[in-house]
C-alpha cells in the first residue's frame, strides 16, 4: 500500500459512512474541514515559506462577512440588480466579493508587513488581526458585536445544502481539492521557489527568484483559503458575529498548523482534527471534574500544546508518517519529484555562451565605503570566458565585500560593474542571474530536507515559465519533466548523479559544495562565482573540485574563485588578483604573483616560501 492508496481509501470511507453518522459527528467533521482549510494555508505560509501569521482568523472573517452582507443587508440589495434579490446566486456573489476584498486587503497588508523581518512580522499580523476584529464589531452595517443573521443556505443545482449532513460533503470536497492543488504547487517549479524562501533571501534571489513578490503571493494564497473557509462557515452557521474571528482563534489556527506538522499539508488536517476534538472533550470533561467556576479548558489546552510542541518540535504528522512507514510506502518513492516518464519534455530556453577570451564580467573603479572604512578601494578586475580567475588576500582584505558588489547583493559606493556588457548599478541579484551569473555560497545554502535533484532543479528556475495556477492544475508537467532532465544532466556533469534522490543534508560537505555548483550550472551561466569553494574540504574532495572546475573552464565558462587555499589557487588559476586593505596590490599569472615582493610582504612579512601559506 502507498500513501495515495491510503488517502483514497480514507476519502472513500468518509464518503460511504457520511449518511450513517449522527448529526453531531457530521457537524464536528464539517468544522474540522473548515479549520483544516485555513491551517493548510498556514502550512504553506509558515511551514513551507517561513512566515508566521497570527492573523488568519481575520481573513476568515472577511470571507464570512462579505457573503453575510451581500445576502442580508438592505444596502447591498440596493447595489445589486433587482433580479438577484433573494435568489440562490446571492451567496456566490458573496463569495466573489469576499475573495476580491480579501485579495486586495491581503496584497496591501502583505506589501506592508512582509517587509518586516524577525519578530516584527508576527507582531504585525497580531496588529492587523486585532484591528480587523474590532472593525467587524464596530461597523453598524455589519451588525456590530451582535452580527448578522438570517443567511440563506447554499443551493447547488436546485438542491439546498441547509444542514451539515448536506453542506459537509461540499466543505470536504473544497478541502480535498485545495490540498490537491497545494500538493501540486509544492511539487513544481513554483513550489521549489516557495521552499527557497526559507533558504534565505540572498540564495533565492541569486536563483533568479523575486522573493518579495513570492512572499506576497504566498500570503495572499493563504488569505484566500481562509476567506473560502469563512464563506462556507457563514453558510453552515447561517449567522456571523465577530467572535470566531478573534485573535485567539487566529492563534489557534497557527497551533493547528504547527501541532499537525508545519511543513506537511496533511498535518493541517491532523492538527485541525486534534485541536477541535480536544477542545470538545475538554469542554465536556473538565467542568465535571473541576466545577464550572473557571475556564479550565483554556489552561489545560495551553499546557497540552506546550507539551506537544516540546516533545514533537516538527509536529505530529512526520512522527505519524514515521510510525506507519513499515506498512505505508510514500507514493512513487523511487521517482520522487519526477513527472511520469510518459510526459514528453519540452525543450528549455537555452543561451549561447560567449566565445573563450571574451570579457564576461568587468569591475572598474569599484569602491565601497562603510562609514569611514574603505573596504574596497578603486578595484579593477575582469573575468573572461574560458578562464579561472582567483581573488586572494589576507583576512579583512575586502574579498567578500567585493564579491557582494559584483553579484548584486550590495551596491558599490562608486564605480561600475558590467555583466555581459551591461551596467548593473542598482540591479538586484536576480537580474545578475538573468544575465548569466551563477554563484555558490561560502556557507553552503541548500534545502537540506529536499532531494539533491530538487536542489539542482531550483537553479533552473528562470528557464521555466509555468505560473502558480498552471502548477496547481498540473498543466506544467512537460516543462517540469524538462527541468528535471536538465537537473539530472547537470548532476551527471558534476559526477553526482548517483545521489540524485538523497536529501541534500545527508551528503558530505564536499559533495554539498559540488551540488551548489550543479545548481548554479542548471541556470546556464556564462560566469560562475565561487566563494571559498575549497574551505573545509578534505584532500581528495579538493582534487575532485579542481578537476570539475578545470573541466568547466574547458567548456568555456568564466570562473571567479575567492579562496584562501593557496595551493589550490596556484594549481588551478589562470590569473590571480591580490587584495590588501581593500586595494589591488598585484595581478597576473600564478608565477608572476608568487614572485611579486608586495604580495610576499602582505602575506608573510617578506618570507619567500609561498607554497605553505594560508591566509
Ligand atoms: P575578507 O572577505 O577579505 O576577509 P571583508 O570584505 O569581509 O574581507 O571585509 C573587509 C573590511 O570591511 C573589514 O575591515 C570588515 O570589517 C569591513 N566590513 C565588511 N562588511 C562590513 C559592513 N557591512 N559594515 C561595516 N564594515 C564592514
Ligand atoms: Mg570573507
Amino acid at each position: 500500500m502507498n500513501t495515495r492508496h491510503l488517502t483514497l481509501a480514507a476519502v472513500a470511507a468518509l464518503a460511504l459512512s457520511w449518511g450513517l453518522l449522527p448529526d453531531f459527528t457530521l457537524t464536528l467533521l464539517s468544522y474540522i474541514a473548515l479549520y483544516a482549510l485555513v491551517a493548510a494555508g498556514l502550512v504553506m505560509l509558515t511551514g513551507v515559506g517561513g512566515m508566521t501569521s497570527f492573523g488568519q482568523a481575520a481573513f476568515v472573517g472577511m470571507g464570512a462577512y462579505a457573503t453575510a452582507w451581500v445576502c442580508t443587508s438592505p444596502l447591498a440589495a440596493q447595489y445589486l440588480p433587482a433580479a438577484l434579490a433573494g435568489s440562490a446566486w446571492l451567496p456566490w456573489v458573496g463569495l466573489a466579493l469576499g475573495l476580491a476584498t480579501t485579495f486586495a486587503l491581503a496584497w496591501m497588508l502583505g506589501a506592508i508587513t512582509l517587509r518586516l523581518s524577525g519578530h516584527y512580522l508576527p507582531l504585525g499580523t497580531l496588529a492587523w488581526g486585532l484591528s480587523l476584529y474590532y472593525l467587524f464589531g464596530n461597523i453598524e452595517g455589519l451588525g456590530g458585536f451582535t452580527g448578522l443573521s438570517g443567511l440563506p443556505p447554499l443551493v447547488l443545482g436546485g438542491f439546498s445544502l441547509a444542514t451539515p449532513m448536506r453542506l459537509g460533503p461540499l466543505i470536504w470536497g473544497v478541502l480535498l481539492l485545495a490540498l490537491w492543488a497545494l500538493h501540486n504547487l509544492l511539487d513544481s517549479r513554483e513550489g521549489r521557489a516557495i521552499r527557497a524562501l526559507k533558504g534565505g533571501r540572498v540564495m533565492a534571489e541569486s536563483m533568479g527568484i523575486d522573493t518579495a513578490h513570492y512572499r506576497i503571493k504566498l500570503f495572499v494564497l493563504a488569505a484566500l483559503l481562509a476567506a473560502i473557509s469563512g464563506w462556507l462557515y457563514a453558510h453552515l452557521q447561517r449567522f456571523v458575529n465577530p467572535t470566531p474571528f478573534n485573535i485567539n482563534i487566529g492563534i489557534e489556527y497557527l497551533f493547528m498548523a504547527v501541532v499537525g506538522g508545519a511543513g506537511h499539508l496533511w498535518g493541517a488536517v491532523l492538527g485541525a482534527a486534534l485541536i477541535t476534538l480536544l477542545k470538545e472533550q475538554l469542554q465536556d470533561i473538565l467542568p465535571r471534574l473541576l466545577g464550572t467556576s473557571g475556564n479550565f479548558e483554556i489552561v489545560v489546552f495551553g499546557l497540552l500544546m506546550l507539551l506537544v510542541l516540546q516533545r514533537f518540535a516538527d509536529g505530529l504528522w512526520p512522527r505519524l508518517a514515521g510510525w506507519t512507514q513499515r506498512w505505508v510506502r510514500p507514493a512513487n518513492a523511487a521517482s520522487a519529484g519526477t513527472p511520469s516518464a510518459r510526459t514528453p519534455a519540452v525543450p528549455l530556453a537555452t543561451r549561447a555562451l560567449p566565445p573563450a577570451g571574451q570579457v564576461v564580467l568587468q569591475a572598474s573603479h569599484v569602491s565601497k565605503r562603510f562609514g569611514g572604512l574603505v573596504a574596497n578601494n578603486d578595484i579593477h578586475m575582469n573575468v573572461k570566458a574560458g578562464e579561472v580567475h582567483a581573488l586572494i588576500g589576507p583576512n579583512g582584505a575586502g574579498k567578500s565585500t567585493f564579491f557582494n558588489m559584483i553579484s548584486g547583493v550590495d551596491d558599490p559606493s562608486s564605480g561600475e560593474v558590467l555583466l555581459a556588457g551591461k551596467p548593473m548599478q542598482g540591479q538586484p541579484s536576480r537580474h545578475f542571474a538573468a544575465l548569466g551569473m551563477g554563484r555558490t555560497f561560502q556557507h553552503v545554502r541548500l534545502l537540506g530536507q529536499r532531494s539533491v535533484l530538487e536542489n539542482v532543479a531550483l537553479g533552473a528556475h528562470r528557464r521555466g515559465r509555468s505560473g502558480w495556477l498552471a502548477c496547481m492544475l498540473r498543466l506544467d508537467r512537460a516543462e517540469e519533466a524538462a527541468l528535471m532532465l536538465e537537473a539530472r544532466r547537470q548532476l551527471e556533469r558534476c559526477g553526482l548523479a548517483a545521489l540524485a534522490d538523497q536529501p541534500a543534508a545527508s551528503l558530505a560537505l564536499g559533495q554539498q559544495r559540488i551540488i551548489e555548483i550543479a545548481r548554479a550550472l542548471a541556470g546556464q551561466p556564462s560566469v560562475l562565482l565561487l566563494d571559498e569553494p575549497a574551505a573545509g574540504l578534505r584532500h581528495l574532495e579538493k582534487q575532485a573540485l579542481a578537476t570539475l572546475l578545470g573541466q568547466l573552464r574547458a567548456e568555456g565558462l568564466g570562473i571567479l574563485v575567492v579562496e584562501h587555499d593557496m595551493e589550490f589557487v596556484m594549481k588551478l588559476a589562470d590569473r590571480i588578483t591580490v587584495l590588501e586593505f581593500g586595494a589591488v596590490i598585484a595581478e597576473g599569472t600564478p608565477a608572476q604573483v608568487q614572485a611579486n615582493p608586495r604580495v610576499l610582504e602582505a602575506y608573510l612579512g617578506g618570507a619567500d616560501d609561498f607554497g605553505g601559506m594560508a591566509a
